[in-house]
């Protein structure tokens, strides 16, 4: 067993998109600047985390500077999760995932699963390792599997070597997830060394929330006005639980209160990895959004 530890490993990253086709059509100020590494201000106000991305960061720089460690960590059979929280269209999926047939597109899924994968290869040949990967959506507190109908795991293929790799699916595979449901990407990793048995396990969540933006009062009824309800519900018990483990001492961590929050319940707070992307968009049209986003990064500081 990895070391059981109290202390509570919680990073906020943050990170602004570029302005998009219709916002620079529009003419849409920027409004975001930036002060280091780990400042943005915004309407006069400066936000702190533990990194900013401006919007120029590639995809490889994020990665390296969130991912890696998480890596190890996970390998040595602690449990982590990333997740990604903005409004729709913020970025959240792009960071997550990105373009899967893009080498430098891709996102913090792919890149983290080879990683898995290349890290094992350099390994103890004595460990045998048993990783089950799956996908799946949380929308109105149902799960559903965003793989194939069969409901079957992802397999994960060997070469003629002898060494894992997992299958990277295609995209047109999967049931595409809605940005009004939370999605999530679980690696799970056993590992037991052959002689002497000794058994250690590690697991990852990678999570796509849904779209944080608050839903018009006057606009919305009947069945969009229940969705948009649960996903507040359900962000706001996220915040909840961070904001305590953040504390650290609080002893009552409110993790009952949502389906995501149990499901993520053994990977957040105690000695697991928690990392929360933080992401915005940088035009004055979303000014009131992006504050909000800011705000809530900031409860797990
Ligand atoms: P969300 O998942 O939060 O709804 P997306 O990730 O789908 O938002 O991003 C919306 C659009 O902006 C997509 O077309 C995406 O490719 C683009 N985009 C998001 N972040 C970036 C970025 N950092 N650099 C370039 N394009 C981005
Ligand atoms: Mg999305």
């Amino acid at each position: 067993m990895a070391d059981v530890s109290s202390e509570c490993n919680i990073k906020v990253l943050c990170r602004f998109r570029p302005l998009n086709k219709s916002e620079n059509l529009r003419g849409d100020k920027f409004i975001p600047t930036f002060q280091g590494t780990d400042t943005v201000i915004v309407g006069a106000k400066p936000y702190v985390f533990d990194r900013v991305f401006p919007a120029n960061c590639t995809q490889e720089q994020v990665y390296n500077a969130c991912a890696q460690q998480i890596v190890k960590d996970v390998l040595e059979g602690y449990n982590g999760t990333i997740f990604a929280y903005g409004q729709t269209s913020s970025g959240k999926t792009y960071t997550m995932e990105g373009k899967l047939h893009d080498p430098d597109g891709r996102g913090i899924i792919p890149r983290i699963s080879e990683d898995i994968f290349n890290h094992i290869y350099t390994m103890d040949e004595n460990l045998e390792f048993h990783i089950k990967v799956s996908y799946f959506e949380v929308y109105m507190d149902k799960i559903r599997d965003l793989l194939d109908v069969s409901k079957t795991n992802l397999a994960v293929h060997e070469d003629k070597n002898k060494v894992p790799f997992l299958k990277m699916f295609s995209v047109s595979d999967m049931n595409e997830h809605s940005s009004r449901s939370h999605s999530i990407f679980l690696i799970n990793i056993k590992q037991e060394h052959v002689e002497t048995e000794q058994k250690l396990c590690g697991k990852l969540y990678l999570v796509d929330l849904a779209g944080s933006e608050k839903v018009s009062k006057t606009g919305a009824e009947g069945s969009v006005l229940d969705e948009a309800k649960n996903i507040n519900k359900s962000l706001s018990a996220l915040g909840n639980v961070i904001s305590a483990l953040a504390e650290g001492t609080k002893t009552h961590v409110p993790y009952r209160d949502s389906k995501m929050t149990r499901i993520l319940q053994d990977s957040l707070g105690g000695n697991c990895r928690t990392t929360m992307f933080i992401c915005c968009s940088p035009s004055a049209f979303n000014d009131a959004e992006t504050k909000s986003t800011l705000m809530f990064g900031q409860r797990a500081k």
